[in-house]
Formats: structure tokens, C-alpha cells, sequence
């Protein structure tokens, strides 16, 4: 395995080499020095391991982060942080973590005295985002934070700040980036195998149920900070960007929203845009509370095409490419376990073995974007200036290793 400098070299190299590949070279499966670059897949004992506090037991904690621990390689659910006491007690009954490891909301700033956690990943409504990771990072933790970052981009800033201050890594819960059929339909546009990008549609929504509690604070403005954008509406963003290695310069933006639909006071109903990128390419997206639930993306290049749908759900995402011969084939790729390889990923930052993929920065980028979509829609589809100067640190199709199909 390359010590940590070779590896970073490696990274770099791997970030150049990107930019050298050209339309109608071979395949990016073939040409990525990414496998080199990351991803050593050791496997760590128990006491290696890096230690979590999982924020918030909802239904992401309980259905697929915590149950997410079992198979990772290089981290451990070591505290929990909830309100709820006897839901909390029963969790760590469960799942093996001492009594004197739960945390509630008000003394949570004692896990600054707690050797055994060394990452705090915050699952809580997204208005609660930008305090639990402030105050985690004061705490001496490294935080992975879901998505979206936070509600504004003033909280984003001062989350990467605190990190900054504290010297500690604030990671953004982007599962994507790690995720083999975006990984693939990023490697593939990198290869330039179907000729240059064109369009990219993403279509990221579904209705949601207001008696649901998990719903009823993402149909409030204040606690999701943009109700099916934030949720949903996030994913297509971030995967027009990562998709196509650019940032857009432009964007427009409609909406439609039936008022007299109770679900629908804060919040918009559904929004559409598009952004334009300086290579010409289009992004056109969607998200919506009220359509049937769509996670998918296309990617239409001048010599073939890609069609992931679904494309960004927990498992069974499935990419369907047409080549230049329009012959139609679906890559086999394996279904990996998004919230373990996400978390196995914090801890081979935070060891210092895997560079930082999805940063503050990258949260902050989403919702500077999602804030220009939602200034448009206010100005009923007007153009808004989006070309603010941001560049990805690394691209996830170059760093980040294809998991293992075996
Ligand atoms: P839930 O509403 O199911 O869970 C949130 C938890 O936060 C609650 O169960 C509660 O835990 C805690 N909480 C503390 N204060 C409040 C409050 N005032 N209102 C509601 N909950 C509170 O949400 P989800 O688990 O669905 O989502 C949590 C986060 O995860 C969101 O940011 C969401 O965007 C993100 N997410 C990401 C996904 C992904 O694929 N990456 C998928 C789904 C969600 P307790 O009772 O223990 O205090």
C-alpha cells in the first residue's frame, strides 16, 4: 500500500490524467489511475476501528445508517445522540453500545470527554444541521453531515469555518460520489468513449405524506430550507455537476404549486431548471413533492447515451448505456451498500488514506445553487448568474475505486 504522500501524488496525478483523456480514447474502466489512488480496503479490528456518534435516531439512522455498521471495514457505532431516551436505550441494547455512550441534545457537548468517538454523523432535520456540526467541531470531533448541508448559506459557511478553526474534517453525506452506477456514468463520460455531454436530465422527487414525521418537517420551509429541492431536488444538482466536471454559470428556474394543497404552504410543490455550463452543455432538472417517486438521471453525448433509473436510490440503481453503434447494453456493476462505503470513506479521511471527495464545499456549492434556483423562481424564470468561480477539489470519477464486484 503507498504511504501517504505517494498516495496523495497518486491522487493528483489521477485528477491531472482526467483532464488529458480524450473524446473517443478508451474506456474510463481502463484509463483511471483510481484504484492506485484510494480505497486500500483494509479491513481494521474492532479496536481500530474509528469510532461514530450517530445523531438523531429517525427513520435514515435507524433503517440504514446504524443497521450500515455491521459490514464496515474501518468504523464502529460507538454513542448515540437522541431526544428520546427509552428509544435511544433500546438502540444501543441492540445494537451493542454502552449505556454510559448516550447522548441527549443538552449534554451532547460532553462528547468532547469521549476518547471512543472521534466522528459525530449528524442525522437530524436539516434547520438543526449547521448547530450539531458547530458544536461537534468545537467538541474536538470530525462530523459527516447529511444532506443538504444546512438551510442557508451563511449556516454553510460557518460550518466550514468552524472546521477550519477546529482543524477538523467536515465531510457532506453524499452517498452519489461513492455510488458504482454514478461512478460509472462519471467514468464514462470522462472517457469520452460516447463523445462529448450534451444534456443531462435528472428527475429526483415524489409525493410526499404529511403524516409522516419525517415529511412533515420537509414540507416546512423553515426546518428543510426548500421542501422537494432540499430533499430531493439536492441530488439532481449535485449529479449534473459531478456527471459532467463543471460547474454551472447559469441557471433557470420555474415552479408550479397548488396553494390550496395543504402540504404546500412553505414550500413549492415542483420546480424545474436548467443550468448552463461554460462547455455548452445543458442541465435540465426536476423535483417535485407531488409526482410519482422518480430517482433517475440521463446523460444524452453527441456519439451515445445513458439512462440510470433508477439512479440514485439506496440499492437497484441500474445504468442502461447506448454506444456509438447504438448497440444497448447495461454495465454490470455491484450493488453496494451506500451509508457503509460512505462511512468507511470518513474513516479513511480522517486516517488520512482517502482524500476528501464530497467537503463543506461541495454542500455549500448545492445550496448556493439551490438558492439561485429559488431566486429565479421568484423571478419567474429569470436568468441568475450562478458563475461565482468554484471548482470540485477532486473529481469522484477519477479518486474514487469501483467496489469490488465479487
Ligand atoms: P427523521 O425525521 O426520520 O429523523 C430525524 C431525527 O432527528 C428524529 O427522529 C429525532 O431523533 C431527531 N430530531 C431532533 N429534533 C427534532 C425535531 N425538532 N423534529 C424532528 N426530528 C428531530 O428524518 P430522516 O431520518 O428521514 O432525515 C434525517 C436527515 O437525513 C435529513 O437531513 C435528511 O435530508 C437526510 N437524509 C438523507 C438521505 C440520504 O440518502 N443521504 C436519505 C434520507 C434522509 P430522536 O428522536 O432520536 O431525537
Amino acid at each position: 500500500m503507498p504511504d501517504l504522500m505517494s498516495r496523495r501524488s497518486l491522487i493528483e496525478l489521477g485528477v491531472a490524467g482526467a483532464a488529458t483523456i480524450l473524446p473517443g480514447q478508451a474506456s474510463a474502466q481502463t484509463t483511471h489511475p483510481r484504484a492506485a489512488a484510494t480505497g486500500d480496503g483494509t479491513a481494521y479490528p474492532d479496536r481500530e476501528k474509528i469510532g461514530f456518534a450517530v445523531v438523531g435516531l429517525g427513520k435514515l439512522a435507524l433503517g440504514q445508517i446504524i443497521p450500515g455498521f455491521h459490514d464496515a471495514r474501518g468504523v464502529r457505532l460507538a454513542a448515540l445522540v437522541s431526544g428520546h431516551p427509552e428509544k435511544a436505550r433500546q438502540v444501543a441494547t441492540k445494537y451493542g453500545v454502552p449505556s454510559d455512550a448516550i447522548y441527549r441534545y443538552d449534554d451532547y457537548d460532553r462528547i468532547a470527554n469521549d476518547p471512543r468517538i472521534q466522528v459525530v454523523y449528524i442525522v437530524l432535520p436539516n434547520s438543526m444541521h449547521a448547530e450539531y456540526t458547530i458544536r461537534a467541531l468545537k467538541a474536538g470531533k470530525h462530523v459527516l453531515c447529511e444532506k443538504p448541508m444546512a438551510t442557508s448559506i451563511a449556516d454553510c459557511e460557518k460550518m466550514i469555518a468552524a472546521a477550519k478553526t477546529a482543524d477538523r474534517r467536515l465531510m457532506i453525506a453524499y452517498r452519489c460520489h461513492y455510488e458504482p452506477v454514478s461512478l460509472e456514468a462519471m467514468r464514462r463520460i470522462r472517457s469520452g468513449s460516447l463523445g462529448r455531454p450534451r444534456l443531462v436530465v435528472t428527475d429526483m422527487g415524489r409525493q410526499a405524506d404529511p403524516t409522516e414525521p419525517s415529511d412533515a418537517w420537509r414540507l416546512d420551509m423553515g426546518m428543510s430550507g426548500g421542501g422537494a429541492l432540499a430533499d430531493m431536488g439536492v441530488y439532481g444538482v449535485s449529479a449534473s455537476r459531478y456527471l459532467l466536471n463543471e460547474e454551472p454559470t447559469e441557471v433557470r428556474a420555474w415552479a408550479h404549486t397548488d396553494r390550496s394543497d395543504p402540504r404546500f404552504k412553505s414550500t413549492e410543490e415542483s420546480i424545474a431548471w436548467q443550468f448552463r455550463f461554460p462547455s455548452g452543455a445543458i442541465a435540465n432538472g426536476s423535483t417535485s413533492f407531488s409526482y410519482a417517486a422518480t430517482m433517475a438521471f440521463r446523460v444524452f453525448c453527441d456519439q451515445g447515451k445513458m439512462i440510470a433509473d433508477p439512479g440514485a436510490l439506496y440499492g437497484g440503481n441500474r445504468l442502461v448505456v447506448e454506444d456509438t453503434a447504438q448497440k444497448e447494453f447495461a454495465p454490470h456493476l455491484p450493488n453496494t451498500a451506500q451509508f457503509t462505503r460512505e462511512m468507511d470513506w470518513m474513516g479513511d479521511v480522517v486516517r488520512g488514506k482517502a482524500p476528501m471527495v464530497s467537503p463543506g464545499e461541495e454542500g455549500l456549492q448545492d445550496m448556493r445553487l439551490m438558492k439561485a434556483i429559488l431566486d429565479s423562481v421568484a423571478k419567474d424564470g429569470a436568468t441568475v448568474s450562478t458563475d461565482w468561480g468554484y471548482r470540485r477539489a477532486f473529481d469522484p470519477a477519477v479518486v474514487v475505486e469501483m467496489p469490488s464486484t465479487a
